[in-house]
């Protein structure tokens, strides 16, 4: 296990550039964007640098076969189908809730990349994976199992990397940046994140946007928490951390998990209409709508460099129809 060992899905580097027209709106803060949205997998996002070393490591344990388990439009079950298709594997995604009469959004695409369906009604975040492992394995199957949202460890390599890519941007570029902006969820991305910084020592502040209100307060900081002393661990590293180092910005997730309100949609319009730039009504609409939020109240310096990491998420607008008009 190291970060050189991981299996070739996206082009990298994504694009860091600058959001002219929005600077120009906001005349206190010079705001940039980092492109994960265009990783290349099956319209992109930012589980593809975790399924790097996911997938690595099931090709090293000689698997055929791939479990993980998400929402229907979940991005990251999209994208460990494709990811299984360019290795060679079998997919089998357990997804909450009853089949719908038709498919849409990342539901439509990962039918169409070839997934194995299984609708589990209640039990929406993996519960059923080991009874369907030991069906795959009674068939002789090799399974390795994708951890929800691509987040462990080697899930959190694939933004430890990601920072060393900034970082070597950021000197070509000339530029420095003061604060990153990005939706939180399952807690790798924010992991890999804030130890790539610490292993590349890049500064900057983070301002994660928290997605999920459901966790109960405290879960996903510590869910983060456990990610960082495991790699400090592995890497031997020894900056101390409590769970009060770990920044999550809850003020946004009122509505929940999913439920794309006007100020979700707001953001979304706000930025097609500026940049040409979608973002999605789960994850990076929400992300947004904060960052605006911060920008237009000023809660963050004058003068400053603004990151905004797009994380991806495009199909999933095709499930908000009605609601993004
Ligand atoms: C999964 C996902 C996230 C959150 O990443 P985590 O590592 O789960 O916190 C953000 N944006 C999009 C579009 C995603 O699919």
């Amino acid at each position: 296990m190291d970060l050189d060992n991981k299996f070739d899905l996206g082009f990298f580097p994504t694009p860091l550039h600058k959001l002219n027209n929005l600077s120009e709106k906001f005349t206190d803060y010079q705001i940039f964007i980092k492109r994960d949205d265009q990783t290349g997998l099956a319209s992109g996002g930012n589980k593809t640098r975790k399924l790097e070393y996911l997938i690595q490591k099931a090709l090293d344990e000689n698997c055929d076969t791939v479990i993980t388990a998400g929402a229907q439009q979940s991005n990251h079950c999209r994208q460990t189908v494709a990811a299984s298709a360019v290795a060679g594997m079998e997919c089998h995604l357990l997804l909450g809730g009853e089949e719908p009469k038709e498919y849409n959004g990342n539901l439509l695409l990962s039918h169409v990349l070839g997934a194995k369906l299984h609708f589990t009604g209640e039990n929406r975040k993996g519960e059923d994976i080991e009874d369907l492992k030991n069906e795959l394995e009674s068939e002789n199957k090799k399974v390795a199992v994708i951890p929800y949202g691509g987040s462990n460890l080697l899930g959190s390599f694939g933004y430890i990397n990601a920072i060393k890519e900034l970082k070597d941007q950021l000197l070509e570029q000339n530029l420095n940046i003061d604060y990153i902006f990005f939706a939180s969820s399952s807690g790798a991305t924010q992991a890999g994140i804030m130890i790539g910084l610490d292993f590349y020592d890049l500064k900057a502040k983070l301002i994660p946007i928290n997605i999920d209100k459901a966790e109960a307060e405290g879960f996903l900081e510590q869910i983060i928490l456990d990610l960082i002393h495991e790699s400090e661990q592995f890497f031997h590293l020894n900056k101390e951390y409590r769970i009060n180092d770990i920044p999550l910005e809850r003020n946004f997730d009122k509505a929940g998990y999913g439920n794309m309100t006007g100020e979700e949609k707001e953001a979304i319009k706000t930025l097609a209409q500026t940049e040409g730039i979608l973002l999605d009504p789960v994850y990076t609409g929400r992300a947004f709508y904060g960052m605006l939020d911060y920008l237009k109240k000023k809660k963050i310096k004058p003068k400053s460099n603004v990151l905004f990491w797009h994380t991806g998420g495009l199909p999933a607008n095709f499930n908000y129809g009605k609601e993004l008009f």
